[in-house]
């Protein structure tokens, strides 16, 4: 971790000598502590949770994009604490968000499929905060957020209204950032009075907000299209299919084409920033800014032919696992990098402990990192960071077979088939960020220990069952997308493409 902040308060760092005092040796590796956290002193704070979809971190410019894409996000992580290496455990929407809210991978909570829904058992980020006291409120802009697979329980208001499109708009068309950031000063206006001395409510509030403009298409709204690139010619135009179609079977040779739509998916990125910076404002103007703290993180990434193909949901490379996390707000220390990787299913269990919320009974996987956040403790050991989708690029239209994973540790990932035992992919992060060279051959070892790791995590097996969706409105949405249909990134497989698009090939003798 980099300190760029004040140190710890002489307090905390005597409160913090005494709990390593009595901590009995045993508990210091444990993900959660067995006993609740003491609540905090005064009034609980407001939590603001917002998930930004298809959000890639290294398009911000507080990870080092750069271009500007982000001054408001920026300016959340130069007052906060940003986690440098946050790892999705899925790549796509629907089991990443399930886990952001669960604390549990999606080997565990079952929601695997594009037509999985929630099992009625499994124990939701929001209704602990509602158990907790708070007011809770969820909207939502994704169809695969919407309330039929099971997202809107535990929330006091749940609006998915755009998740569900009733209109004849498609959402891979209009923008919605301004809307749903509409609807969420509108919100915020009824119910983030509990400080105020006119207030209606007296409870605190928990708020989570969804935005989808990032996701593909890339077509974002004047003066964001032209933005980054104004001066292009050419024929790309951030339409997925038709996009799709420029490179399909191809190399991706035209690089000049594909820089245009990382820069319209950055227009994308700024416009949905505007959007949240109007969100902040708000919160500033109700008064309430500094008792909320405001949490950005995001389900997945994209991909722009790092490895032949675009779109996500498909591989288990940085440009769709990782994702950004930046925390600011009462209790929380900084400005601050923390530098271990972390896991998105580690968010919910922070905010709980960031709130004074014991954890639920259930042990989560996700990990509290509460007190890395307020400069009370050095990071703690990282942990393996797991990857799983069950729609890699070979996989059957059906998408019942032939699962992904992945996991990182200590700067080197293993990605494997395992319908495929002979398919593994070992790559060093540390020399090979961009994870472009296969180095198992050389580092049987290493690649065993991995293996070992995936095979320990994979023999947990589900802890719930989940459900089945069949609302046709709802399929007819997803269909839109390309997720139903086994169609949702092209597949390049040819030798001819490129040492990158080459590791991509399902041939394990490749
Ligand atoms: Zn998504």
């Amino acid at each position: 971790m980099r300190h760029a902040g004040r140190a710890v308060p002489p307090l905390a760092r005597r409160v913090l000598i005494a709990l390593i005092a009595i901590a009995p040796p045993a508990l210091c590796c444990r993900s959660q502590s067995p006993s609740p956290p003491p609540l905090p002193a005064g009034p609980r704070p407001n939590v603001l949770l917002i998930s930004i979809d298809s959000l890639r971190a290294d398009r911000l410019r507080c990870y080092g994009h750069s271009r500007d894409t982000s001054p408001h996000i920026d300016a959340l992580a130069a007052a906060g604490v940003r986690f440098e290496r946050t790892m999705a455990v899925a790549p796509w929407t629907l089991p990443s968000h399930v886990s952001l809210l669960t604390g549990l991978h999606p080997r565990e909570h079952d929601v695997n499929k594009s037509t999985s829904t929630l099992s009625p058992e499994l124990p939701l980020l929001p209704t602990a905060f509602k158990q907790a006291g708070y007011r809770t409120g969820g909207i939502v802009s994704g169809p695969f957020m919407g309330r039929v697979f099971g997202f809107a329980r535990g929330f006091d208001y749940y609006d998915d209204e755009i998740a569900r499109m009733d209109e004849k708009r498609s959402h891979l068309e209009f923008a919605t950032s301004q809307r749903l950031a509409d609807k969420a000063i509108e919100w915020l206006r009824r119910y983030a009075t509990a400080s105020r001395p006119d207030r209606t409510e007296t409870r605190p509030f928990f708020l989570f907000l969804h935005l989808w403009d990032v996701h593909y298409d890339y077509k974002p709204p004047p003066p964001y299209d032209r933005m980054f690139d104004p001066d292009y010619r050419g024929r790309a135009n951030g339409v997925f299919r038709p996009w799709r179609s420029i490179f399909e079977g191809a190399p991706p040779g035209a690089d000049r084409d594909v820089e245009h739509v990382r820069a319209l998916y950055d227009g994308e990125v700024r416009y949905t920033d505007e959007h949240l910076g109007r969100v902040l404002d708000a919160l500033n103007e109700m008064g309430v800014a500094d008792s909320t703290i405001v949490c950005v993180t995001a389900d997945h990434g994209d991909e722009f032919y790092e490895h032949g193909q675009g779109g996500h949901q498909r591989t288990l490379f940085d440009e769709v696992l990782r994702v950004p996390w930046i925390i600011r707000g009462p209790g929380v220390g900084g400005p601050r990098v923390a530098t271990t990787p972390v896991s998105n299913i580690d968010i919910m269990p922070t905010l709980m402990e960031l709130a004074g919320i014991p954890p639920p009974s259930e042990q989560l996987s996700g990990r509290s990192w509460a007190a890395t956040v307020r400069g009370e403790t050095a990071e703690a050991t990282a942990r393996p960071c797991f990857g799983e989708t069950h729609y890699h690029w070979t996989a059957p239209a059906t998408h019942t077979e032939g699962r992904l994973v992945s996991v990182e540790l200590d700067g080197w990932k293993l990605i494997r088939r395992l319908d495929e035992p002979r398919f593994e992919r070992l790559y060093d992060l540390r020399v090979d960020p961009g994870e472009q060279r296969d180095v198992a051959a050389a580092n049987h070892d290493r690649a065993a220990s991995l293996r070992k790791l995936l095979d320990e995590h994979d023999a947990k097996g589900p802890r719930y069952r989940a459900g089945d969706m069949s609302d046709p409105k709802t399929r007819s949405r997803l269909e839109e997308l390309g997720y139903l249909q086994g169609e949702g990134v092209p597949m390049t497989t040819s030798p001819s493409s490129g040492p990158a698009t080459s590791q991509m090939d399902g041939d394990p003798g490749s």
